[in-house]
């Protein structure tokens, strides 16, 4: 399976930084030149986008707070907001782990594959700057990007580690208040629209190789004692990096986790054939109007309610 739709026809998603600014400063900004829509929850479907995403109209997403939604092509890069932080550029889905993880402000928070940083950074504006973010990566030139990103975006509230998350010890005290922990490790890619001089197929061997890993990380993040909630994500549209590891890994945790709903009105779910596979979000390019992705949510069972059971 490919994705080989080109990069430039999904509309452009920029997500307001509210850590530096906000809608009205925005909308201010980009007044002369694009006229503001609102659309609502369920007008929402690609035809109606693309009937509304004409040039000159940016719309406010129906989703995700703070969302917003270019026609395809518009460039960003040179604008002042996007230079000093305001807004970053940041497909629809890759906003929507850190909505769905959705910590409180003053929470302890785990990102575990957090490099490039931008979903971190979506956190820490989730958390308005209060509480920590532990921003884990393995890789060190990837971790220095997410240092840049978290230095420009203004975030505060992020502790950056170069390290292997499956070396952490859950039982460290400093972990001993984490509640939430975000899950989005190295997948095929195979959700994102490819530039037409790339060939993205994977082979069986490399999804299973994947999954085995993708199974490891997700049953680390859930032996750490105080976490209520963890969101799992990928780029990737197989369900062996999607659904197959949520039913994997829920058969192993049941009995302390349950799977959440994730986002009851987005109208993608995932693949029905899985027991929690609606319960679960996908996002296509066609479908969706953006990148292939896959959202799923573990939450701890409550625990009075299992004694009573
Ligand atoms: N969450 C990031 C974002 O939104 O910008 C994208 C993460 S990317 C899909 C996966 C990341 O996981 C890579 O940066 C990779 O270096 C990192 N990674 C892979 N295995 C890891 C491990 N065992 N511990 C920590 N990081 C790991």
């Amino acid at each position: 399976l490919t994705n080989t739709q080109p990069e430039d026809s999904l509309p452009k998603y920029v997500r307001i930084n509210t850590l530096k600014s906000d809608l009205t400063t925005v909308k201010k900004a980009f007044d002369a030149k694009y006229k503001f829509q609102c659309m609502d929850l369920q007008d929402f479907s690609p035809q109606c986008l693309c009937e509304i995403l004409q040039p000159q109209t940016v719309i406010e997403d129906p989703h995700i707070p703070n969302v917003l939604m270019f026609p395809p092509g518009t460039d960003l890069h040179t604008q002042p907001l996007y230079m000093n932080g305001s807004i970053i550029l940041q497909d629809k889905a890759s906003c929507f782990p850190a909505h769905v993880l959705s910590p409180p402000p003053g929470s302890m928070v785990i990102d575990c594959c957090a490099a490039p940083g931008n979903k971190t950074t979506h956190l820490a504006a989730i958390l308005n700057n209060k509480g920590k973010v532990y921003a884990f990566d393995k890789d060190p030139k990837r971790l220095d990007i997410l240092k840049k990103m978290v230095g420009k975006a203004g975030v505060t509230c992020v502790v950056p580690r170069c390290l292997d998350f499956l070396r952490t010890d859950p039982q460290d005290t400093q972990f001993k208040d984490v509640e939430y922990i975000l899950v989005d490790p190295s997948c095929s890619g195979s959700g994102m629209l490819q530039r037409t001089d790339e060939n993205s197929t994977t082979s069986v061997e490399r999804l299973q190789q994947l999954s085995k890993f993708q199974i490891s990380i997700l049953k680390h993040a859930l032996r750490f004692p105080a976490v209520r909630r963890v969101v799992y994500s990928t780029c990737s549209i197989h369900e062996m990096e999607n659904e197959q590891v949520v039913q994997e890994v829920f058969s192993q945790v049941s009995d302390r986790f349950e799977i959440g709903h994730v986002m009851p009105h987005w109208p993608m779910r995932g693949l029905d054939t899985y027991q929690h596979g609606a319960m679960c979000v996908r996002m296509s390019p066609d479908k969706t109007l953006t990148n292939g992705f896959f959202v799923a949510c573990f939450e701890r069972r409550n625990e009075l309610s299992n004694k009573k059971s």
